[in-house]
């Protein structure tokens, strides 16, 4: 299989390359030349596989033959390893009574409590498998308000091939979060408490990746949700969850918390692949830029407000540019010419005809901090169950945008509740504890390496420690 930019003026790759590359030379994203398509009943083959078996079928026309299949299966049963549960995503009957059901799909079992590990642990050993057939090593270098720290952190922890630096803004992460950064005892790994915001941190790495001489001297990479084997590992779940409510014999419809549309984007993908999707709903914290795009075909950039789920505050979505190629009839300079209007002047909209062609699929809603404290606790008063602030936007979302009971509504369950304690606690009166292997959390030793927002001491601090 191989790869092309969303804006069309960046080299053809193969699966690997992509991997390394990240973004594509003309600021686009990497998207597969065609989407490989599966039967009903080919799908329907897939049933009570385990869900390693079930990656390996619907990862394999995507790596093409950049891996073996016994390669890929190893990297894919290393992966999954790690989860608490070897059903690695569970899904849970909500018992809503409605006819189709709601289900809530468990994305948090992985290391670091955030759906992100399901990609993160997979980038891992497939990172260590690529650079040790080229010889190659890698620095990754990327900023964090949160979950994506953590998550690449035990990704890539102890592997030879890859030094990584990951920046955070000082005192602006949870305790939670920030722990399981800098608690990590490996020579490979080195947190930024970088004093700033995270729009501090995001500018930094994009300057040390904009320094081509830097960049090239030290293999730059990036593991930010653009990364294509990002979305392509999180593509199995959709299917997961589908073939356990009835599919693909029957349609089913899910429902995600998203900032980057890197998630739902996801889904978008099994749908083109030929799972029978009729719905997606988007949920939206009060950085609601896509709500707004879909309600309205015009995407706006306004300020970014701290919300109490704070991995989805963003002010642009950058996952959305691989729908807009694909609305766009994969019109790469249409796509370029928009993203650079947008750039310069902070807005674009789309014609009605391409917001219908979205809205045919696509419902969105926002919800702002009380409505998702009250949805917390209103859930935890009638059924016991906790759901962490990221989960509870996709659960209102889904309650409210429905468009048909008998087809099943899959909520994504992005966080962990111990992950978001604080806000749980003030929604639900109840404080949820941290599961076994991270209990000791907030004993364990920390090392904060606190930093100027400077790029010259940024980039001294990464010369001295790089292992290469
Ligand atoms: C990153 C994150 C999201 C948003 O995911 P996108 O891919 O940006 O849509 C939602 N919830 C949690 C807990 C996250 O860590």
């Amino acid at each position: 299989m191989n790869y092309v930019s969303t804006r069309g003026a960046a080299p053809v790759l193969s699966f690997d390359d992509v991997l390394l590359a990240g973004l594509a030379r003309d600021g686009g994203l990497y998207v597969p030349e065609t989407w490989p398509e599966f039967t009903t009943a080919e799908i329907a083959a897939w049933k009570g596989l385990s869900y390693t078996d079930l990656a390996l079928k619907v990862m394999t026309p995507f790596v093409g033959d950049a891996l073996s299949q016994g390669e890929l299966a190893a990297i894919i049963n290393e992966a999954y390893s790690h989860f608490e549960t070897d059903s690695v995503a569970p899904l849970v009957d909500m018992n809503d009574g409605s006819q189709g059901g709601e289900y809530l799909l468990e994305l948090f079992h992985g290391p670091t409590l955030a759906f992100k590990d399901v990609a993160m642990q997979f980038l891992g050993p497939l990172f260590d498998h690529v650079l040790a057939k080229k010889g190659a090593r890698i620095c990754i270098a990327g900023a964090t308000s949160g979950d994506t720290g953590s998550a690449a952190i035990e990704a890539v922890r102890d592997r030879n091939n890859v030094d990584a630096f990951i920046l955070y803004p000082h005192g602006r992460v949870s305790d939670v979060q920030r722990r399981q950064m800098t608690t990590v005892d490996a020579a490979n790994i080195h947190t930024i408490a970088l004093e700033g915001t995270f729009d501090d941190c995001q500018d930094a790495v994009k300057a040390l990746f904009n320094d081509l001489d830097f960049r090239d001297k030290h293999h730059l990479s990036a593991v930010n949700s653009i990364n294509w084997a990002r979305v392509m590992a999180q593509v199995v779940y959709y299917f997961w969850a589908a073939l356990k409510v009835g599919g693909p014999e029957k349609s089913v419809a899910f429902a995600v918390p998203t900032g980057n549309f890197g998630n739902v984007f996801a889904g978008y993908v099994a749908r083109r692949m030929g799972l029978p999707i009729s719905q997606f709903v988007v949920g939206s914290n009060s950085n609601d830029i896509l709500t707004r795009f879909f309600n309205s075909g015009a995407m706006e950039i306004t300020g970014v407000h701290p919300t109490i789920s704070p991995s989805m505050d963003i002010q642009v979505s950058s996952n959305f540019e691989r729908l807009l190629f694909e609305l766009f009839e994969r019109d790469g300079a249409r796509v370029a010419d928009t993203l650079t209007h947008f750039r310069e002047s902070g807005h674009f909209n789309v014609a009605p005809d391409i917001l219908a062609e979205a809205t045919a699929l696509f419902d969105a809603a926002r919800f702002d901090d009380d409505e998702t404290r009250a949805l917390i606790g209103e859930l935890h008063g009638k059924t016991g169950m906790l759901l962490d602030p990221h989960s509870a936007v996709g659960l209102a979302a889904a309650r409210k945008l429905r468009r048909d009971n008998d087809v099943p509504m899959i909520v994504l369950a992005t966080a962990h509740p111990a992950k978001f304690p604080d806000a749980v606690e003030q929604a639900s009166g109840v404080h949820p504890a941290l599961p076994p292997h991270l209990a000791d959390l907030m004993q364990r030793d920390e090392r904060i390496n606190v930093l100027a927002n400077d790029l010259d001491a940024l980039r001294a601090f990464i010369e001295m420690r790089v292992s290469a």
